[in-house]
């Protein structure tokens, strides 16, 4: 199944300078998601945006969004032209912190079935990783050695395959679709990367909306 086959969905990831477009949220890396109801919500989260990492709305024509340079952005719709859509945010906390399957949650019980969309992220190949972050998973009681490669004395993180499985497992492989899965550190053209160029402008502005 292609993305071509959902036509009431709309949605890209641009590589954008900061100043182009205002963030809706204050991305701080943890699980909230925000229901947008509304357009005037949506401009009083654009002049007041409050501290989540993702968003959702059932409701058409209004356009979600979430920036991110090596985090994985994640993108969520349903098969049905009723149902909601989603934009997150996930990074390395996000994902100890559950925020994609805490989005899941949120979207269940409405029409259609759930999708989801991977964005471009880091990858195993360049996300090294030190023992206190393995440490951290573990401390929350969450294993994560399947998703560790150890190369010549260094340790190496597959985050996209970690949330897929560990995440949203519960999502069959027909309804998981990844979107240029590359990684943004290391491959070519470049892509935003936090790690190699130090800093988050320009960004991935990953954005859905329901037509
Ligand atoms: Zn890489």
């Amino acid at each position: 199944m292609t993305m071509a086959n959902f036509p009431h969905v709309r949605f890209g990831f641009s590589v954008e300078a900061k100043a182009l477009t205002r963030s809706l949220v204050e991305q701080v890396h943890g699980k909230e998601v925000v229901e947008i109801k509304g357009r005037s919500h949506r401009e009083s989260l654009i002049q007041h945006p409050v501290k989540a990492d993702g968003l959702f709305t059932q409701e058409r024509e209004i356009e979600l969004h979430v920036f991110s340079a090596d985090c994985l952005p994640l993108l969520f719709f349903s098969s049905h032209e009723k149902g909601p859509i989603a934009a997150i945010h996930c990074g390395w906390r996000g994902a100890l912190n559950g925020i994609p399957s805490h989005t899941l949650q949120r979207l269940k019980d409405v029409p259609g079935e759930i999708h989801v969309l991977f964005g471009p992220c880091i990858m195993g190949c360049c996300f090294e990783v030190r023992d206190d972050f393995v440490h951290s998973f573990e401390e929350s009681g969450k294993s994560i050695g399947a998703y560790l490669e150890r190369s010549r004395g260094r340790m190496f993180f597959d985050l996209p395959r970690y949330v897929r499985e560990q995440e949203l497992g519960e999502i069959p492989e027909e309804r998981v679709h990844w979107e240029e899965n590359r990684c943004t550190y290391c491959t070519a053209p470049p892509l935003p990367s936090y790690r190699r160029n130090g800093g988050t402008d320009p960004r991935i502005r990953a954005w859905i909306k329901k037509a």
